[in-house]
């Protein structure tokens, strides 16, 4: 008699790349012919990150629940998480121990997880093209966990987007660890997105994050010419004032920042620039942070990313105590509303103009909802509107946190 296949589930923290790499075990678990299932999975994956303290706390919460929701499952924690501590796992009497093999078609600690050919739950498929980074900046984990920078070979990267495409997909994601840092021989991130948005189809691109001493000025030609890429840029600025910048190790000023703004702006006039602050670094004064909130102010970011810091043992950081818990938590909320406030500014340069929109998400109602090309949020109205598809609209409203438009074209 045919034996019933093995189950398991995969559950996600984390980034981008987390995801990514979720999707692609999925498939190569569902390769070595397991099946997914939501309830008693034979295997528990819960895939980690470590980024913060608060992302440990929250792997440690994930992990439980999911033993107690599924008493009969192993469980195998993957990622991040597990890589930076391996206490994670400790004392679990159903874990499949961290580098054994065993009968899975992976390994718990890592080996590069990689090709996909769907994306479970998206629209919008990521596709990592980059790991590790060797820039260790001073509160960040990562260089710890994902070692020294390695990129998937172009051709690899294009046959993956190929397939994706065929498949209907109509926006892709190009996501890494730092992925400014890519590189396959002379093809840099610039190159390779060029290659990308020669493929047939009809489709849009996005980068998910650059850093800003990788932000090129090829990258920049390919925002003011290339159609295909949205003009979007995720630029992490984490302080405003160059003596936090410094103690952060970040390899730029505020000024060279707000050049940098300054020439992409330049080259894509309507550009939305998004990013990430971190807030009560160790040794950040309220005179550094005032300078956070101006730069907030000034740079117009369309969504801004707010970190409250915690301390991450083995990094540079961690050896000079941050300020307060409560003057980071009450620095936070200060910063929100700035960036709320900002957000509204860029949203507002909209009235009336013409949107195009991924639909993610059609309500009973026929409302679409889903992200245009400078990733505002947008609810879109009209008739016969389908997931996983790009329309075109006119804005007809500002609301909170979104634009609201009338379908015009799909
Ligand atoms: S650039 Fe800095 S913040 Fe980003 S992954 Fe590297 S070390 Fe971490």
């Amino acid at each position: 008699m045919k034996q019933p296949a093995p189950t398991f589930s995969i559950s996600t923290l984390g980034c981008k790349v987390n995801q990514y790499e979720s999707q692609a075990l999925r498939e190569r678990m569902t390769r070595a012919g397991f099946r997914e299932v939501r309830a008693d999975p034979g295997l528990l994956i819960v895939n980690t990150c470590a980024v913060t303290a608060r992302a440990e706390a929250k792997a440690r919460k994930l992990i439980r629940r999911r033993l107690r929701e599924s008493p009969g499952s192993r469980i195998a924690i993957i990622g991040c998480g597990l890589r930076y501590s391996r206490r994670l796992g400790r004392g679990l009497d159903r874990l499949v121990p961290p580098g054994r093999r065993g009968d899975l078609p992976f390994s718990p600690t890592g080996e590069a997880l990689r090709g996909t050919t769907f994306f479970a739950g998206h629209c919008r498929p990521l596709v990592k093209v980059q790991d590790g980074c060797d820039a260790f900046c001073a509160y960040c984990v990562i260089p710890l966990v994902r070692g020294t920078p390695a990129s998937r070979p172009a051709a690899e990267v294009l046959g993956e987007i190929s397939g994706l495409l065929d498949s209907g997909y109509r926006e892709i994601v190009l996501t890494g660890i730092n992925l400014g840092l890519y590189r396959d021989g002379d093809t840099g991130l610039a190159g390779l997105v060029e290659r990308i948005c020669r493929l047939p189809g009809e489709f849009r691109l996005r980068l998910s994050s650059v850093e800003p001493g990788e932000t090129t000025a090829a990258l920049a030609e390919l925002l003011a010419r290339e159609r295909r890429l949205c003009p979007h840029l995720h630029l992490p600025l984490q302080s405003g004032s160059d003596r936090v910048l410094k103690l952060m190790n970040r390899g730029y000023t505020l000024d060279g920042y707000r050049e940098l703004a300054g020439r992409l702006r330049e080259a894509c006039p309507d550009l939305a620039l998004t990013t990430d602050c971190l807030v009560g670094f160790p040794g950040e004064a309220e005179a550094d942070f005032a300078a956070t909130r101006r730069a907030v102010e000034e740079l117009g970011f369309s969504r801004v990313h707010i970190f409250p810091y915690s301390p991450r043992p083995r990094t540079a950081a961690a050896r000079t105590p941050p300020p307060p818990p409560e003057v980071i938590r009450e620095r936070a909320a200060r910063l929100e509303k700035t960036a709320a406030r900002a957000a509204r500014n860029y949203r507002e340069r909209f009235r009336s103009a013409e949107v195009e929109v991924l639909v993610e998400e059609v309500s009973g109602a026929g409302e679409g909802r889903g992200l245009d090309r400078h990733y505002l949020r947008t609810r879109l109205r009209g008739p016969g509107l389908e997931e996983g598809r790009l329309y075109r609209g006119r804005v007809t409203g500002i609301g909170d946190g979104e634009l609201r438009a009338e379908l015009t074209g799909g």
